[in-house]
């Protein structure tokens, strides 16, 4: 047994697995840049009171799962780790005066979050996210673009069979009377109540709708639904997303119960689920509206939308549907030599191959040529360069690993001599 292991809910990401998440990473940044998001990088924590508020009080993220840091008893501020990262992307807006901007500022961001939960397959306390936000578009048609996007992320990333589900869940003209009532019908159905939900019921009724509780299942199917009490302009909201929605042939799945866990969701609430993956209920992703954010924390009025892809659960997705990962960069070339003493020589040359661009390592074991041999073809290396005695004329041994021919090549020409035949190589009959 190791001394140290990683804290509990947390992984080390390890090789070849990384280079999945290279890909992804690089698909995200390219499909963001497609559609016109820009970098942003906040920090990692941010002071309490912008998840407190932002995010509310009364949710699992602030009350239960929030990584709270201990201040250093000088210091006055308190902060936590960052849950999700859409409130301090809006605190970054206000801060920065990136409402003076043309409108909708677009803002992507991709990088860990953390939340103190139960460890579980697919859920754990350090996880990382792909995130899409849009400020100041009122929308609707601004939502259906954000939904697509992230549909075509999942495409693009080689998962098929994304189910988009969606909810509209008003605003502060139609919601509070519609909490009102669905207070009222669960109050009547109090004894159907589990103990926890029992305990919500008055502080934060809406996530009964989203409870995953089997208990709740029939009680739940007679609630009240928020779509048909929304106001005029929500219904006209949400039929203006659904139209976008249809027109971009995205289908989807209306959902009464879905609320999202956050506070500051009005109208479009949606995930994306993976169909044949339901019995997990975990989303790999959600997002929605969040008219009411930006004044909540201190800026002008101003509505947003975004998204938060799960990298962890879709590469958990990718590899139950049999996706399988990039092969993991092979160098072209390792430097290897007669001599095993003349480390000199050989990192020197693979020095000037890598100046001139080419993927190379040199061998600095001080061992037999042989084994430098055995180490480059078990590398799946290209090339084998192999200083020998022909170095003192300005040549080396040029070796192509695969096909077993060697020729001398001048040292001057050895870069590019590499460059054609890899290339060759690459691009050669069967290999495209
Ligand atoms: P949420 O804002 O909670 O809907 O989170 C957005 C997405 O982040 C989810 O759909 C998941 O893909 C991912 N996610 C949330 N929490 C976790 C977690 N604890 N572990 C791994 N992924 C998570």
């Amino acid at each position: 047994m190791p001394t140290f292991r990683a804290p509990r809910g947390t992984r080390d990401l390890l090789p070849p697995e990384t280079a999945t998440w290279t890909r992804l990473e690089r698909l995200a940044a390219d499909l963001a840049v497609r559609y016109g998001y820009r970098r942003i990088e906040t920090p990692l924590f941010e002071l309490t009171d912008v998840f407190e508020r932002g995010v509310g009080e009364v949710t699992d993220i602030v009350e239960k799962e929030l990584f709270r840091l201990t201040p250093r008893t000088d210091e006055a501020e308190s902060w936590a780790l960052r849950p999700e990262p859409t409130a301090g992307i809006v605190r970054a807006y206000i801060q920065h005066g990136m409402q003076t901007l043309p409108q909708p500022v677009r803002l992507t961001e991709t990088g860990p979050m953390f939340r103190y939960d139960r460890p579980q397959a697919g859920r754990y306390r350090q996880f990382w996210q792909w995130d899409i936000e849009a400020i100041g578009d009122p929308g609707p048609a601004i939502d259906a673009e954000i939904i697509e996007l992230g549909t075509r992320f999942y495409r693009d990333a080689g998962l098929e069979g994304i189910e988009v589900r969606l909810n509209s869940i008003g605003d502060p003209a139609c919601r509070p009377t519609y909490v009102a009532e669905l207070t009222n019908y669960y109050r009547a159905n109090r004894d159907a109540l589990p103990a926890t939900e029992k305990d919500r019921l008055e502080r934060n009724v809406l996530r009964l709708l989203d409870s995953k509780d089997p208990a709740m299942t029939v009680v739940n199917a007679a609630a009240p639904k928020i779509t048909d009490r929304l106001c005029a302009a929500c219904a006209d909201h949400f039929a203006g997303v659904r139209a976008h929605l249809e027109v971009l042939e995205v289908p989807y799945r209306l959902e009464p119960g879905l609320v999202r866990g956050l506070d500051y969701y009005t109208r479009t609430a949606f995930e994306f689920y993976v169909v044949g993956r339901e019995g997990q209920q975990q989303a790999v992703g959600g997002g929605g509206r969040y008219d009411g954010l930006v004044g909540l924390l201190g800026g002008r009025p101003t509505p947003g939308i975004g998204f938060g892809i799960g990298i962890d659960r879709l590469i958990l997705a990718l590899s139950e549907a049999g996706v399988v990962g990039p092969a993991e960069p092979a160098p072209v070339a390792v430097v290897v030599g007669a001599d095993p003493a003349d480390t000199t020589g050989r990192l020197r040359l693979a020095t000037d191959l890598r100046a001139a661009g080419i993927a190379a390592r040199a061998d600095l074991g001080q061992r037999k040529l042989g084994k430098q041999l055995e180490a480059a073809a078990r590398d799946h290396a290209h090339f084998a360069v192999i200083l020998g005695d022909e170095a003192a004329s300005g040549e080396v041994g040029l070796r192509d690993l695969p096909a077993g021919t060697q020729k001398l090549v001048p040292i001057v020409d050895l870069a590019r001599e590499i460059e054609r035949a890899d290339a060759g190589h690459r691009h050669g009959p069967g290999t495209d």
